[in-house]
Order: C-alpha cells, then structure tokens, then sequence
C-alpha cells in the first residue's frame, strides 16, 4: 500500500511518521517510520492520534462571516476573502498602515512563515508583526546571538545527546512534553553519562536523572551562578579554552564570585552540598552539554538565566566542542524555523536583522520593492496583544490561539473583542477563532506540502498524502487571494516549493541560508541542517572551529541573579508556575478535539504538596481556587509529594475556568520581550463543589 513519509504536526521533535489510506480509504493512518533518525519510529500519543483532527466532525469546512446578529455564518470563499480585504484596508485608511496587526505561530511552515512576513511589510505596509513563538524561544534565541552571535537551538543533532559525558537539563519536561526525545537521556546514561534535571517538581523526567536540583521557580539564573561560583573557586574553570576562544571572562566572573554557595542556597533552596556535586558530576568528564527549556527561558530574566548557563559551559570549555555545548530545546513545531524567515518583529528572512540597511537592501531586491518602503521593527508578540482596540485596530491571525495561550489571557481576550476587525485563519474554530467577524479555514499538515525545521536545526520536508476537503484552502492561498485583492497581484505564489525557491534567494548569505537547501535535497538527505549555503552541504554542528561572532570567540555576558517580577507576600503567598501533559499540546486547539487525548487529560488541576494542601483545605480531586492580581482559576487539585511545598503547578492547555493563563503574568524580558510564564504569585481558595 502507498505510503507517504512526512512529519508530525505537533511540537519541535518533528517525529518522521508514514501517512497511509486508512480501512475506509477516505482518511489517513500513522505507521512506523523507523529509518528516520531522530525518533526512529517512536511517536507520543498525539503524533500517533494526528489524523483526528483531519476528520471533518473536528474541523472548521467552510469560511465563517459575523453576522448582523452577531453569529458566525456560512459564506462563500469569495465573501469572506472580500470582508478581510475590506476590514484590513479600511482600518489601514482611517488609522494608517500601523493600526492593522497581523500574529502568526510556530507551528506554521517555514513558506507560511515566510510568506505571512513579506504580506505584513509589503503587502500591507505595517510593522505589527509578530507571533507565538515569542512566548516560546525568545530569551534563549536571543542569549545564544548575545554569547554565540547565532540562534540554532541545539548547535549539534540529538545523536550526540548520549555520547557526551553529563546533561544538565534545566526546566524541560522531555518525559511530558517530547516523549521519543527521552531515549537520548536513557541511552546516555548506559553509555556511564549522568544525568542533572533542574526542575521545582520531580517530574517522570527528573526520577530519571542521577541528581535533581529544585529550585525554587524563578532562581534558575541564581543556581547557575551558584554552579560558576564553585566552578572557580574549585579551580575547575578550562584557562585555556577561555583564552583561546572567549572575550569578557573577567567580568563574568566577577559577577560569579559574588554569588557564594551559602547566598545560592537561601535564594533558590538547593542545599550547597547538592550545588557542590552537580559541578562535580559536571566537570568530572571529558564532555558535558547544557540543555534548556521553557522553565528559566520564561522569566523576566530569561536571557540573562540563558546567559548564566551559557557562561557555566563557555568557562568550563563546554562548548564549541565535539560532544559539548548549550543547547535549546525549542518548543513549537516549526518554532525554530518560524523565529527565522521573517514573522518576528524585528526580523527579515535568513534570520536578518530589519534594522540593518544591508539586510533590507537584500531582501528587497528579491521581493523586488524600495529597502525604504519596508517598516521597520514593531512591537513584540505581548505588546502586540496588549495594544489591540487601541493603537491596533485590525488583525490577522494565522495558527495561533492567544485568548488561551497569552500571559494575563483574559486582558487578552478582552483586547481581542475590542477589535474593529478581526480575520483568523485556523483548522478548528479555536477560542480566538470564535471571537473573529471573519473565520478562514484552512488546511492541515497531511493536505499540504512544507518545510519546518526542527529543534536540531534540522530542515523537513512535510508531504502531502490526502486530498483536503474541498471547503478548505491552504494558507498561501489565502495571501495570495489576500494581496491580489489589496492590489499585489503578484510575488505571492501559491506552490510551496516556488514559494521556499524565493526564501532560499531571500536567506542567501543571512545568518540563518537555506540557499542550498531543496526540496529534493531535502527527501534525499532526509533533512538538511541550516546554514546551508549553495553549493554546500548542511552543518550539524556548529561553532567547532570558531563562534559566529565578528572575531569568531563566544562572548561572556556579566550577569547578576534579580528577582521575579512578582514574589509571594501576604495576599499572594504562593508561586505558581505552568507547563504541560503529554496528552495535550500548547492551547489545546488541536489535541482537545481528539478523543483518546482528552480521556488521557480532559481537564486542568492544581498540583500541590500535602503541606501545603493541608494549609488551605484542599482536598484532592475537589475543586481548588487559584487566584492572582490578575484573574482566578480553578481546577481539582491533585495532591503529590512530588512538588515543592511553596509552588503549584497548573497545565495551560484549557479555556475556561481551568485556564492557567488567567493567572499568569505578562511582565517582559528586557532583551527577549518574553512573558513570565513560568512564575507568579498567587492565593489558594478551597471551593465548595
Ligand atoms: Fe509529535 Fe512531538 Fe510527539 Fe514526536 S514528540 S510524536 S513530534 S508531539
């Protein structure tokens, strides 16, 4: 029977899967792909149930337009492409260019994310552009450009994983969040590697691992200091390496040293003897890597927690290395891919910088437009939402649901039905959708043809292998109906392949060069790792012979420990941090429409201690209150002392009363413009069931 090789829709593993007719022929299956490298044929519950929502019962078939009375109503293709047409231009003529926003996601192809990007500045002319993957990867993307001067989230393929020495594994959940990715950490530690998981929750990842450090949310950056501090005064820094291949030791150093152990311990609750030998266990092999996640990367300090990491790895010749580095394990599906071709608010395609006058003479010349008509950066993805129904009166939102998955989500919800003129393009009617006057739907992973590039800097190939239902376009269909209709007939083809042809022109000696990178390549090589310039093959590795920086060293970045924007006081006497189930996936859009998923996780809780559960009254299972300055939740709570007694933890993947975002605080990285997801106060409240 035919099968189709492609990739899973979901997160940034990008599992390889085969797609093929199933029993009744109408719909598609998921079968083994073993020979793919990076998960060998092993699927988490979501990639293996991803056909559910090709199903026409879960999607959205035909365009929706709000009504006079305030429903959303079947209209045809030509209806709804005209009200979007209209909405944008006629907010873009009475307010300006400026005023129409346009939010895309990480989960959207590399052509998409390039295509969405060049429709925002040349198309519409605005500078309002930017996307969930914000919320994902901006405070470890912009702490490697600061330390590396280049973002590829892991800067070697996973296959090294288990062939290096020690892994210290900071606020990643691989068990929950990338399931097939756990193998790597198992396979490590036969190998006699060991393993650190940093997590304030003893998670099935961190029963996995030789020692667990559970700081106290929002102290990562202090504990790495703490490590670096150890690492000095135990003489166990690499001097030469530093000489030879970093600038700015001294400094960074210095910011160390006035982080003792004691110090460390009172701020993040990790007894010195534990801090004494992780640096052991660290600095004991001949290799050992770094590897973050949403944990300390979604702080208001997020960059410079990165940095900390960074600096630990830079001073002990940790990186630029065989077997050695930092990495970042990025989130989203094509959340790597989707931060370089052009939908972030300060970039151009090929990771270019917008306010570089080269990089927009490039660019330009291939979208064939004056550098000077381009706008130039706008706001980042929170401020973005934060502005709508004021200085943003019209948007355009394309695989991204924000009224579940932005900080502070009901202010978010309300800017968002403060719109004049909302269009969302989306597979099922998601949270935001529902809220829209124009709902545009569209076609999914298994009916179209892209590139995404995995957490590895690894470029796929994601095949079509079902005909999609005939009510339903592909998102390049629609920007390019989009931009005839507001007067750009052309520069906006609808064939992926033509499409990812221009990207590769457009990236062609940025930092981020897919120009010598096909699509034939691709399935012939079975992914192709970006920077690829023409002529060349891809690069798994980086920095092994120099740091992309101007005089090729890594850059050490003095930082110091600061707090959280928001601690615990008598109001708010507890820490709440987020994350997710492995049955659901980001704001649950998708995976809550899946059966067997929602049966695994049908709902939010509130994870808590015993203790702590014994001090407000709640009962396990029975409905608990979860209240910030900012909104209130609630959710059964579920009881385990696997969690720190001062913290709960809640799941985001839910509307509703159960949604954790409510709560969350939106208080930004200086650098990375990052929400602080991962921590906030808050009180509990036992609720009468
Ligand atoms: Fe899909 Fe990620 Fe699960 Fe792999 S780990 S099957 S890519 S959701």
């Amino acid at each position: 029977m035919h099968t189709t090789a492609t990739h899973c829709p979901y997160c940034a593993l990008q599992c390889g899967m085969n797609l093929r007719p199933d029993e009744g022929g109408a719909g598609v299956e998921v079968v083994e792909r073993a020979e793919f490298p990076v998960n060998r044929g092993a699927l988490c519950g979501k990639g293996r149930t991803a056909p559910a929502v090709l199903s026409s019962r879960v999607r959205l078939t035909g365009p929706l337009i709000r009504s006079r009375a305030g429903r959303l109503e079947p209209a045809t293709w030509e209806e709804a492409l005209d009200a979007v047409a209209a909405g944008l231009s006629a907010t873009r003529g009475a307010h300006g260019a400026d005023a129409v926003g346009v939010f895309g996601g990480g989960g959207l192809t590399n052509e998409k994310a390039y295509s969405l990007g060049k429709f925002a500045r040349v198309v519409l002319g605005t500078s309002q552009i930017d996307y969930n993957g914000r919320f994902c990867m901006s405070s470890a993307a912009a702490a490697h450009q600061r330390a590396f001067g280049l973002d590829r989230g892991l800067p070697f393929p996973l296959e090294d994983v288990p062939r290096t020495g020690c892994v210290i594994l900071v606020g990643s959940n691989l068990a929950e969040t990338m399931p097939p990715a756990l193998r790597y950490l198992t396979e490590l530690k036969e190998n006699g590697g060991t393993l650190i998981v940093v997590d304030p929750r003893r998670t099935r990842t961190a029963e996995q691992a030789d020692l667990h450090l559970a700081p106290r949310p929002g102290t990562d950056l202090a504990l790495a200091l703490g490590l670096l501090h150890l690492v000095v005064a135990e003489g166990r820094t690499d001097e030469e390496f530093i000489a030879a291949r970093t600038t700015g030791w001294a400094e960074a150093r210095a910011a160390a040293m006035a982080h003792w152990p004691e110090l460390v311990e009172r701020i993040t609750g990790v007894p010195v003897p534990k801090l004494r030998e992780a640096v052991r266990m660290f600095c004991a092999p001949e290799s050992a890597m770094v590897l973050t996640a949403r944990g300390p990367e979604q702080q208001s300090k997020g960059t410079d927690t990165v940095g900390a990491w960074i600096n630990l790895c830079l001073a002990t010749g940790r990186a630029g290395r065989p077997l050695s580095g930092y990495g970042c394990l990025t989130g989203q599906g094509n959340g790597q891919g989707g931060r370089e071709h052009g939908q972030k608010a300060d970039q151009l395609p090929g990771y270019r910088k917008l306010t570089d006058p080269a990089a927009r003479a490039h660019v330009a010349g291939v979208w064939g437009v004056d550098p000077d008509s381009l706008p130039g950066p706008g706001r980042s993805a929170y401020e973005l939402l934060d502005a709508l129904g004021t200085e943003v009166r019209a948007l355009l939102l394309m695989g991204s649901n924000p009224v579940v998955s932005a900080p502070r989500a009901a202010h978010v919800e309300d800017r968002v039905r403060s719109l004049d003129f909302l269009a969302v393009a989306d597979v099922v009617l998601s949270e935001t959708a529902a809220l829209a006057d124009v709902v545009l739907p569209v076609t999914q992973w298994a009916e179209e043809t892209g590139t995404t590039t995995n957490l590895e800097g690894r470029v796929l190939l994601r095949r079509r292998a079902l005909t999609p239902p005939p009510g339903v376009r592909t998102d390049l269909e629609v920007l390019h109906a989009l931009a005839a209709r507001l007067g750009v007939e052309k520069g906006f083809p609808t064939d992926p392949e033509e499409v990812f042809d221009e990207l590769r022109r457009a990236s062609a000696g940025g930092p981020a060069d897919y120009s010598g990178i096909s699509y034939g390549r691709i399935a012939a090589e079975d992914g192709v790792f970006w920077p690829c310039p023409e002529g060349e093959s891809g690069t798994p590795r980086l920095f092994l012979d120099r740091f992309a920086t101007d005089d090729g060293r890594a850059r050490f970045v003095p930082v110091a420990h600061r707090d959280a924007a928001e601690l615990p006081d008598e109001e708010y006497p507890v820490l709440l941090t987020t994350g997710r189930v492995v049955a659901q996936y980001q704001s649950g859009a998708q995976t809550r429409r899946v059966p067997e998923l929602n049966a695994a996780a049908p709902g939010a809780f509130v994870e808590l201690h015993p203790r702590l559960a014994a001090r407000v009254g709640a009962v396990e299972g029975r409905p608990l209150a979860v209240v910030s300055r900012r909104g209130r939740a609630v959710a059964p709570a579920r009881i385990t002392d696997t969690i720190r007694a001062d913290t709960v933890f809640m799941p985001f993947h839910w509307p509703g009363e159960g949604r954790a975002n409510s709560l969350t605080n939106p208080a930004l990285d200086p650098v990375s413009r990052m929400p602080e997801f991962k921590v906030c106060a808050v009180r509990l409240e036992a609720v009468e069931s």
